[in-house]
């Protein structure tokens, strides 16, 4: 069972207990750390109180069920998980199994007066699905049972899903026919197809196979004014494209039931590779270069020293990384080193000839190339990462992460002022965070700008969530100013919300109100996310 206050599965608990060379490491940057106390799940049941819902045969009303489907994975959202002062809980959680019994839900919402909030794999870190307080009684529905393929097209590529199909089960699904979708945010393990289309994801290997933008090729969407199907079709010149009305609309507009996604094959090969450069602007030239000439790879991920340091202290294997320091000082890349994990995925022959390119410009650029055996180590822990946050948290030591997409003019800026808006939000209070980026998810025009941010927990936990919203304001005020996008992948919530019209503008926010009014006049789907 997913855990009620923190991430992953009852069952994995890799990396919960930090080494103690991660320890030092943690409290040399920032110093020593005091946990905060966590509530019992026993402690919180008994605050959730009574439901305003009518009955249904849908809806369970269960404490237990409406506390764990309250909260995302939000720096927010640990702490009220954490503290156990939730605030807001769902009156009720509906589980439809078919697009018909969706639509009963909605039609039981638009009756009683009820709040909609649709819940995927309940992954978002921007306060998504969080209840806003208020006289109406609060569904959430989840899409957790609508979980099979539901038909493949081989001959035209195309699966049809269950929108609550979470990222590993689609995988298995697709690879017993042969194929594979290709998603993989890092929360693929908890995540599902219908939340990548409405916060529009983007996963690990958008190189090769592109952004949830570009796999999904139609659905059906249940609104409150009637059903939306939306065909497949390669391609298409007749006028707007309804499907980029629903890609980021968070549950705005209506509830996504079933997924049309483009599959390929399952590939012939796929290896993952790193390369350190001895600077970070040797490592931005040269990756640039390698996607400005359309190499084949299917990821990529630049480090900057920063993170480099930060990655290889607390990689847990002392020794081979001792060896490796050496080495790299010995080819002259030490201080200030950069480094670039890559994967290359195809036949073995196209695999052979992009890893060839790849590494003529890498050497061009005096990078030093140290084979696979770090990029299995990627791969091995590509998914385990966010089971880190339950370590450090046990010490008292909080991370977050902010990420935007700029072109390549604006990027080096971007990194600086991110890095130094965070680091010096704290200054008032003597405390020091560590920040540090990598760029990821590169495209010809710019790339991902993802910084991530450690910080100490306070005395307590509102002192806490004054830290965090100072860092997040910090945050995303040096993106608005650097002209990025608030979101590159995690989308806009309730968290970002304040920032969206900065990049879309009066007349876009007018419009973007206007659709969603005209789908949910009464403003019952999802209120106070996306919108500001
Ligand atoms: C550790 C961690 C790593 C992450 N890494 C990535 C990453 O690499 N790439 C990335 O893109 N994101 C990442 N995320 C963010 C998050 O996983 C994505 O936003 C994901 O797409 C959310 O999917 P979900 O199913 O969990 O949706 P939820 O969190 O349940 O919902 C997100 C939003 O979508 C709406 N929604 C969900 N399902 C439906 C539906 N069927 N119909 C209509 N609306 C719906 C909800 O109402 C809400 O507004 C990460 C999050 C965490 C915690």
């Amino acid at each position: 069972m997913k855990r009620w206050n923190g991430w992953g599965d009852e069952k994995n608990n890799f990396d919960f207990e930090l080494s103690d060379s991660s320890r030092k490491f943690m409290e040399g940057k920032l110093g020593k750390s005091n946990a905060l106390p966590d509530a019992t799940l026993e402690e919180v049941i008994v605050k959730v109180p009574p439901s305003r819902l009518p009955e249904h045969s849908l809806i369970s009303i269960d404490a237990e069920d409406r506390l764990r489907h309250s909260r995302g994975q939000s720096i927010p959202d640990w702490l009220a998980m954490r503290s156990g002062e939730f605030g807001t809980f769902p009156d009720g959680v509906g589980y439809p199994t078919t697009s018909t019994e969706v639509k009963d839900l909605l039609q039981f919402a638009q009756k009683h007066d009820i709040v909609v909030i649709p819940y995927g794999g309940g992954t978002s870190v921007c306060g998504h699905i969080t209840p806003e307080e208020g006289k109406s009684p609060v569904l959430t529905i989840s899409l957790e049972r609508m979980n099979k393929l539901m038909a493949l097209d081989k001959k035209s590529q195309i699966a049809t899903f269950g929108a609550g199909t979470l990222g590993p089960d689609i995988e298995a699904q697709l690879a017993a026919e042969g194929y594979t979708l290709g998603h993989y945010p890092q929360s693929w393990e908890l995540s599902t197809i219908g939340g990548w289309v409405a916060s529009r994801s983007s996963g690990q290997q958008s190189l090769r196979y592109g952004r949830i933008e570009k796999m999904f090729a139609g659905g059906v969407i249940e609104t409150l004014q009637g059903t939306m199907n939306i065909p497949t079709f390669p391609a298409s010149s007749a006028g707007p494209d309804i499907r980029e009305m629903f890609m980021g609309s968070e549950g705005r507009m209506g509830i996504i039931t079933e997924v049309r996604v483009r599959i390929t094959p399952v590939a012939e090969h796929e290896s993952f590779h790193v390369v350190f450069f001895p600077s970070w602007q040797s490592g931005m030239d040269a990756t640039r270069e390698i996607v400005q000439n359309g190499i084949q790879l299917s990821m990529m991920r630049l480090s900057n020293p920063t993170e480099t340091e930060t990655h290889l202290k607390l990689a847990g294997y002392e020794t081979m990384v001792g060896l490796l320091e050496k080495y790299l000082s010995f080819r002259g890349t030490s201080e200030g080193k950069t480094m670039f994990t890559f994967g290359t995925t195809g036949s073995k022959g196209q695999c052979k000839f992009a890893l060839k390119l790849t590494r003529s410009i890498v050497s061009k650029y005096s990078g030093v190339y140290t084979g696979p055996l770090l990029g299995k180590r990627w791969e091995h822990s590509r998914f385990r990462t966010p089971y880190l946050r339950h370590g450090l948290w046990d010490v008292g030591v909080i991370v977050d992460t902010m990420e935007t997409c700029l072109d390549w003019s604006s990027v080096p800026d971007a990194v600086k002022n991110m890095e130094k808006g965070i680091a010096n939000s704290l200054n008032d209070e003597n405390e020091t965070v560590h920040v540090f980026t990598h760029l990821s998810h590169f495209y010809g025009q710019g790339c991902s700008v993802y910084t991530t941010y450690v910080f100490r927990a306070g005395s307590d936990y509102p002192t806490t969530m004054k830290r965090w919203e100072k860092l997040k304001a910090a945050g995303a005020e040096a993106i608005v100013s650097s002209g990025g996008t608030i979101s590159h992948q995690h989308g806009v919530g309730k968290d970002h919300a304040p920032y969206l019209e900065a990049e879309k503008g009066e007349l876009g926010i007018k419009a973007i109100k206007e659709l969603c009014g005209m789908f949910d006049p009464d403003g019952r789907m999802n209120p106070g996310k996306l919108i500001p």
